[in-house]
C-alpha cells in the first residue's frame, strides 16, 4: 500500500468573540485544517510553517506547546489505495487576513463549535475536540 505522510496544524486567532479557528476548503470539498505533504529532509514543524505560508500567507506563527496528534486515513488514488497519516500541531496568529493558494477554494475562521460542525471528517473532528480539553 502506497504510504503519505503530512503535517498541519490547528491554528486560532484571538478575537472579541473568542478564539477563532482556521478551516480551508480543500479542491475535493472537504474542509480541514492547513496541512501539507511533508519534504525531503524536513522536520514537521518546519513543513507546518512552510505551509502555512504558502495556503494562507500567515507568517506569525506561535507554536503552542504540548500538543501533537496524529490522523490516519485511506483514499483511493488512480485506482490505489493510500494509507496517510497527518500529524497536527496547535499554533496561533495575530493574522486574520488569509491569502489563499491555488490549493484551496475557501476559507473561514469560526468558533469553535462552528468549526466542529463544519469539519468534514470525523477523524478531524475527534482531533479537534482534544483540543477543547486542553
Ligand atoms: P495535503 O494537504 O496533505 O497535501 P491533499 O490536498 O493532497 O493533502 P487530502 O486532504 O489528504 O489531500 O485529501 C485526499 C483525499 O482524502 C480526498 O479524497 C479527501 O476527501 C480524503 N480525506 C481527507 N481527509 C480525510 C480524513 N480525515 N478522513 C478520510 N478521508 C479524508
Amino acid at each position: 500500500m502506497l504510504e503519505e505522510r503530512s503535517a498541519g496544524s490547528v491554528i486560532y486567532r484571538e478575537s472579541s468573540k473568542g478564539k477563532m479557528y482556521l478551516l480551508l476548503n480543500y479542491p475535493s470539498g472537504h474542509w480541514d485544517f492547513v496541512k501539507g505533504n511533508i519534504e525531503e529532509g524536513e522536520t514537521f514543524k518546519q513543513t507546518v510553517l512552510r505551509e502555512i505560508r504558502e495556503e494562507t500567507g500567515i507568517t506569525d506563527i506561535t507554536f503552542v506547546e504540548g500538543f501533537e496528534d496524529k490522523v490516519e486515513y485511506h483514499y483511493q488514488r488512480d485506482g490505489q489505495v493510500i494509507h496517510k497519516e497527518v500529524v497536527f500541531f496547535l499554533s496561533n496568529t495575530k493574522t486574520d487576513e488569509v491569502i489563499l493558494s491555488y490549493e484551496h477554494r475557501d476559507y473561514t475562521w469560526l468558533s469553535f463549535d462552528d468549526a466542529l460542525a463544519k469539519l468534514t471528517y470525523k477523524t478531524a473532528q475527534k482531533l479537534f475536540k482534544k483540543i477543547k480539553d486542553l
